[in-house]
């Protein structure tokens, strides 16, 4: 993978006059394996190879940026895969994620989501083993070798940097962010759900030292994955006019929704050097979302 640019992006919030704001373009680094999901993943795929797995599962939903990059990211290592999609909707109905997908070999395993919402209990888990035989990948790559893979991207990050702000699903980036910059950078998190728990489990996993100066702003999810305003998708499409840098409806576009509002409220300092993370997502975004 080639390093990923930092795009300039002062211009668009300059009447609101931040000393500087820059995009860490994730995004680009692959078309598929987009953005951070590379990075969670390398170190796991690595260990099934390790390990003598000829085969990766992993789990998601119809329109998880999770499972297409594994689907991805596993044919480029020559793995199987299995993905293991929260509920029947995609089967009746295949999302344009699930149909790449399966062009990329996965196999796709359909269970209710009642079932699903055990992914996280050894009994699933192991019963996940036995039934199809594979190395586990837990959703959204949250696990150690996600979080140690996040850390990578830190090596991006300008020294000039006092404030990074990156949105968050699992937590999995931001904890592993947190973990490899410097204590002294501000990091800020924009979660693209409600979930009470996340703070607790971020915390969890910040490691001695580094368990400082980050925040959650838990303002900006617009009523979750999902959900949509007029609002959010003039912003996306005024943010792309004016930069050429197109955002994703679930993750990016709501982050920076978030960092213009905070921008023009005068909650960095003067001479703060923002870095927004461009975790990628854009295989996800309706196909007029940008144009029309
Ligand atoms: C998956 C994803 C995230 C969330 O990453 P976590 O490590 O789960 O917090 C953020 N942005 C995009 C575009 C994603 O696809």
């Amino acid at each position: 993978m080639p390093d990923p640019a930092l795009d300039d992006i002062t211009s668009f919030f300059i009447s609101d006059r931040p000393a500087r704001v820059s995009m860490l373009r994730l995004d680009q680094l692959h078309p598929v394996i987009s953005g951070n999901k590379w990075f969670k993943l390398k170190y796991n795929l690595e260990a099934a190879m390790n390990t003598g797995f000829s085969q990766v599962i992993t789990l998601g939903g119809a329109y998880s940026n999770h499972l297409v990059a594994t689907a991805a990211a596993a044919k480029a290592c020559g793995l199987k895969s299995l993905g293991i999609v929260r509920g029947f909707h995609g089967k009746a109905q295949p999302t344009a994620t699930l149909r790449t997908c399966a062009e990329l070999g996965m196999r796709l395993h359909f269970v209710s989501r009642e079932q699903y919402a055990l992914k996280d209990t050894p009994a699933f888990i192991s019963a996940l083993g036995t039934s199809f035989g594979g190395y586990i990948i837990p959703e959204g790559g949250d696990n150690e070798l996600g979080r140690t893979g996040a850390m990578d991207i830190a090596a991006f990050i300008p020294a000039t940097a006092t404030h990074v702000c990156l949105p968050v699903g699992t937590g999995t980036t931001f904890a592993g962010l947190r973990n490899a910059l410097p204590a002294t950078m501000n990091i800020t998190g924009f979660p693209a759900l409600q979930d009470a728990s996340l703070a607790a489990h971020i915390a969890e996993h910040t490691t001695p030292g580094h368990s400082v100066n980050w925040q959650l702003e838990p303002h900006f999810h617009f009523g979750g994955f999902a959900r949509i305003t007029p609002e959010l998708v003039r912003f996306i499409r005024s943010f792309y006019a004016a930069t050429t840098i197109p955002l994703d409806i679930v993750y990016t576009g709501k982050m920076m929704f978030g960092v213009a509002q905070l921008i023009r409220e005068g909650i960095f300092p003067e001479q703060a050097h923002i870095v927004c993370i461009h975790t990628g997502g854009l295989q996800g975004n309706p196909e007029d979302l940008l144009t029309a």
